[in-house]
């Protein structure tokens, strides 16, 4: 076995790497670029290599660069993770050339499956079922476009050298074809540099389900059963799970040999991932084969108790495969959720920006002591590559963490990952946490009804505005200011910090609200009264006035409140005058208003009106002249990917607009002058 070993790359990846390096005492190096310097990747592996600047092509893809690190560290070999140079065969050859053994296939495997036409012509001749289709080297668009119409519309355009889900396009009847191919190519070309395409059926309602199989230099190769990751979107996977649910043992049994078979034929070494697309029928064809360790592997460690990397450094070592194809069994079912700084609502966009705060449910890390077999007994498992503090940059994939969980039946799976998903806390990027719940408890994949369209069908379903418990959250929000501002102090000055009226001995405040939704766009604004009366305690909105008590909890931002007969424990994560509140398993936020600042604006006979934050102005809604209501919105602005609506304070009329669509606009500047009534 090898002393010590180099990770090629970052993220939750290198992390899970570098815990089962430390499991079996192998010494582990980092390597990193000018964004990843305090990255978690890094302090989880022993040493520690700059590479180069921020963009992946300055670092994490300098081949040489990476080469030069682990000679210079003494690294015995080097794991590629997945992404970055993982199914480059340029790489393996220069460590292979510098004597560095590559923890995956041979060179000349990552080849036979990088370019899809020549794998499916080996799989071909190896007897493995192929979509119908053409994958010849004849590119002619004359005879491309006769082949289409000989397979029969919907067809499937790819990329031969493709990959991620991109190079792709649909094509639904002949006369689209000239015109998709055109695209196709030029994406392709753009893409991977080689505009070579190929022609599939295009399967209605298909399943994604894949195979995981490894083999060693000693001839062996077995499978570890498959996976479905018929949920997609843009082609890409977002939750996947093992087994593939609803497939008779025949089925299961054909796929898992005929995986081994497509390995085999290319002499196949390491861990691997055939992929076959499948029919409602239970027809299932090659579409690819992943030469490389997947994103979505420890739901096959969940349910098979093995650490897949474990078994790829044994391999790599020279050393059989721990297991032979009967003594595998599967234990339950697993489900792996990504979740990912995105903006669902819009999208699917990226999203970028400092994780302010970040929460997992309660889980194990990727098992540094214990391996996988120890943590599938563990209801749930997180598979990070960064912590609270931390920033996604738009540099790299905008990963925030996998949520894996394990249980007896896929029914149990399925109740733990609805619960580990309600209790994930995220502030700062927009995430797609919230999606995944509706996904997970939406029928069709409740009841396994499974293909590559579920999201786009259930669109209108996945988007509906869900029901919160707003009362409940407002209260622990009010908690929050209140306890900021001092509240809880009777009768002190900190109420000047609040806008409010005194009543005999009693008092009351006016907190001015702002609820924002999860798409990120303001809703209007609103005003609770809280009143204080000797020991009585009440809050008053939507003209219905409750009795309110609260709480500051034991935890950090924890929160406890009673208004009339709700009550609520939960987090309150205050983000300058964004007040963040998880409870009852829901996500959501408010802003603060801070009326007596705007009202001291208003006695100088002006409404200073400001940026919230740095950003671009991408509506503006009032001309000078107009005369305003109070919470009138007036100016729209956009940060990062956010956007944001800027109310009158008070009624006014406005008699300058300081900046236009499309000026960017730095933090805390005048934005707008209203004179206020
Ligand atoms: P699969 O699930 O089949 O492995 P994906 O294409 O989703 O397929 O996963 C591989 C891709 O994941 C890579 O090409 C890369 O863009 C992305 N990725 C996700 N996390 C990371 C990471 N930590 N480091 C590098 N690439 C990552
Ligand atoms: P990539 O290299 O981008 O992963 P794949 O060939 O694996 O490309 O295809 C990605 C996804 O596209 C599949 O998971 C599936 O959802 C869809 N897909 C691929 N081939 C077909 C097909 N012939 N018919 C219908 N959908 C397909
Ligand atoms: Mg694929």
């Amino acid at each position: 076995m090898f002393n010590k070993i180099l990770i090629a790359n970052r993220g939750e990846i290198a992390c899970r790497v570098a815990a089962t390096c430390k499991r079996l005492g192998i010494a582990s190096v980092a390597v990193y670029s000018d964004a990843d310097a305090y990255a978690k990747h890094v302090s989880a592996c022993d040493e520690a290599v700059h590479i180069g600047g921020a963009t992946a092509a300055e670092s994490y893809l300098r081949v040489a660069r990476i080469i030069e690190a682990a000679r210079a560290t003494g690294a015995q070999a080097v794991h590629p993770g997945y992404g970055f140079l993982s199914e480059n065969e340029d790489f393996a050859h220069a460590c292979e050339a510098a004597g560095i053994v590559f923890i995956g296939p041979p060179v000349e495997a990552i080849a036979a499956m990088g370019s899809k036409a020549a794998a499916k012509a080996l799989m071909h001749a190896a007897a493995v079922p192929l979509v119908p289709g053409y994958h010849g080297d004849d590119q002619n668009p004359e005879l491309l476009h006769r082949e289409a119409d000989a397979i029969g519309y919907p067809v499937l355009l790819k990329a031969s050298a493709g990959g991620g889900g991109k190079g792709m396009r649909v094509v639904e009847r002949s006369e689209d074809f000239v015109a998709a191919l055109a695209s196709c190519k030029r994406e392709a070309a753009s893409s991977f540099g080689n505009d070579r395409v190929l022609i599939e059926k295009y399967l209605t309602r298909p399943r994604h389900v894949e195979v995981q199989v490894f083999a060693d230099r000693h001839g062996g190769a077995v499978y570890l059963f498959d996976r479905d990751c018929s949920v997609q979107r843009r082609h890409q996977k977002v939750l996947e799970e093992a087994p593939a649910p609803g497939l008779s043992a025949q089925i299961k049994r054909e796929m898992g040999e005929a995986a081994v078979a497509a390995a085999r034929a290319v002499n196949y070494v390491g861990a691997g991932t055939v992929e076959f697309i499948m029919t409602a029928t239970g027809d299932f064809y090659f579409m690819e084969m992943n030469t490389r360790l997947q994103v979505e592997h420890p739901v096959t460690e969940m349910i098979t108790g093995q650490d897949l990397v474990e078994w790829q450094l044994r391999v790599a070592a020279g050393q059989p495969l721990p297991l032979t194809q009967d003594q595998l069994k599967i234990d339950g079912h697993a489900i792996e959720a990504r979740i990912y700084a995105e903006h669902p609502a819009r999208g699917f966009l990226p999203s970028t920006g400092t994780l302010k705060h970040l929460r997992m449910p309660e889980g194990v890390e990727f098992a540094i002591d214990a391996g996988a077999g120890e943590s599938r007994k563990a209801p749930v498992r997180i598979d990070s590559g960064v912590r609270e503090g931390d920033t996604i940059t738009p540099f790299y994939d905008p990963m925030i963490a996998k949520l894996i969980v394990h249980g007896a039946t896929r029914e149990d799976a399925l109740a733990r990952m609805s619960r580990a998903l309600h209790a994930c806390e995220v502030v700062g990027p927009h995430t797609n946490v919230e999606f995944l719940q509706r996904i997970v408890e939406s029928e069709p994949f409740a009841t396994g009804d499974l293909d590559t369209g579920l999201i786009e069908r259930h669109h209108e379903a996945l988007f509906a505005p869900v029901k919160k418990p707003f009362k409940e959250a407002l209260a622990l929000a009010c908690a929050a200011l209140l306890t900021r501002e001092g509240g809880t102090a009777h009768g002190a000055s900190p109420w000047d910090a609040l806008s409010h009226w005194r009543l005999n001995s009693g008092f009351t405040q006016t907190l001015g609200w702002l609820a924002i939704e999860n798409s990120g766009e303001t809703g209007s604004p609103f005003t609770v009264a809280f009143a204080r009366d000797g020991a009585t305690q009440t809050l008053e909105h939507d003209g219905v006035r409750e009795a309110f008590s609260w709480s500051s909890g034991a935890g950090l931002h924890e929160y406890r409140a009673t208004i009339g007969d709700a009550r609520a424990t939960g987090r309150v994560f205050i983000d300058g005058d964004t007040f963040h509140v998880f409870c009852l398993g829901h996500a959501l936020a408010f802003e603060w208003q801070n009326l007596l600042a705007h009202a001291a604006d208003a006695e100088h006979g002006e409404g200073r009106l400001t940026a919230p934050m740095p950003g671009k102005v991408i509506a503006v809604l009032v001309e000078p002249g107009a005369v305003v209501e109070k919470g009138t919105p007036l100016i729209v602005m956009e940060a990062m990917k956010m956007e944001h609506t800027i109310g009158a304070p008070a009624a006014g009329t406005v008699s300058e607009v300081l900046y236009a669509v499309g000026d960017q606009v730095a933090d805390g500047a005048q934005l707008l002058v209203l004179d206020v009534e």
